[in-house]
């Protein structure tokens, strides 16, 4: 477990799956910004998640990384108990918000992808938010918020999304049975579908391939590819009381991508 000494004592606390890099990192250090702690997971990467947590110590918050596998949903009650201890680190028993982000990508089309493929997405991108969030509503204060990561692919198709675009198609479908079953404790819940973004996912595609970058701008109305800082601050955003009457919604975050 890696932490920092910021020193922000009351600060609420968010919990952010895969924020080592990517567009959690970016929505960690965010909402270090705006004086709001993380307790964020990394998978593999630690060198990454322990520069995060650095990082958001300059922006004058407190951030603890812990090691978690989205897809190893068997793992869960033991990430709660280290999840506690983090908790009280920060001296709380709770979190504010929980932002399911971590994810892995797959170019499955249908003639080819396999069943393992298949369940490997679903284990990560459905599966485990779902069962991760179930595992965690304990912790959860009542008004608190959750934001879950879909993708434009879930809007429109993609060749070799055949796979990964259905199973965000499915967090947005959850997002809306969360915010319905979490109403009462007045916790909202909302989706984010980033459109391309140059990250290392899809072995850093976006970013790296000029011609995968160049036709996404030029299928994006806004004319480039999108960073993690386009949708970093719309996820800290979201959490805020500003924000708070948005319920149950899909905000898609793309620039305007194929319109
Ligand atoms: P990155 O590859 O840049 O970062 C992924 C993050 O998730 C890392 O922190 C990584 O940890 C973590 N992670 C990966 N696999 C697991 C796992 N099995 N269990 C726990 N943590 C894991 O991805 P992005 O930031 O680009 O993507 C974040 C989310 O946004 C994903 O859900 C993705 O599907 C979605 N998205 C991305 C788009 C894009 O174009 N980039 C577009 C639309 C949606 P570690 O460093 O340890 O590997």
């Amino acid at each position: 477990m890696a932490t920092n000494n910021g020193n922000q004592a009351n600060a609420k606390i968010a919990v952010v799956t895969g924020g080592s890099r990517g567009i959690g990192r970016d929505a960690v250090l965010r909402l270090a910004s705006r004086g709001v702690d993380s307790i964020f997971t990394y998978n593999a990467n630690r060198a990454e998640a322990d520069k995060v947590c650095a990082l958001a110590a300059e922006a004058g918050a407190r951030a603890i990384a812990l090691q978690l596998d989205v897809g190893n949903a068997g793992t869960f009650g033991d990430f709660a108990a280290r999840l506690k201890e983090a908790l009280a680190q920060l001296g709380a028993q709770r979190f504010d918000y929980l932002v399911n982000n971590a994810g892995t990508s797959s170019a499955a089309t249908l003639a080819a992808g396999t069943e393992a493929e298949l369940d490997a997405q679903f284990a990560v991108h459905f599966k485990g938010p779902f069962l991760l969030t179930q595992t965690l509503l304990p912790l959860i204060n009542d008004g608190g918020r959750i934001v879950n990561i879909s993708s434009g692919l879930a809007r429109f198709a993609f060749p070799g999304r055949a796979i990964y675009g259905p199973m965000k198609a499915a967090v947005e479908a959850l997002t809306r049975y969360m915010a319905l079953e979490l109403g009462p404790r007045r916790i909202a819940v909302n989706v984010v579908a980033p459109g391309a973004i140059a990250t290392d996912f899809s072995g850093g595609m976006v970013r790296d391939n000029p011609q995968v970058n160049q036709a996404i701008a030029e299928h994006t109305a806004l004319g480039r590819a999108g960073l993690p800082g386009d949708v970093g601050p719309v996820i800290a955003g979201l959490l805020s009381d500003e924000f708070g009457w948005v319920n149950a919604q899909r905000i898609e975050v793309a620039g305007g991508m194929h319109i």
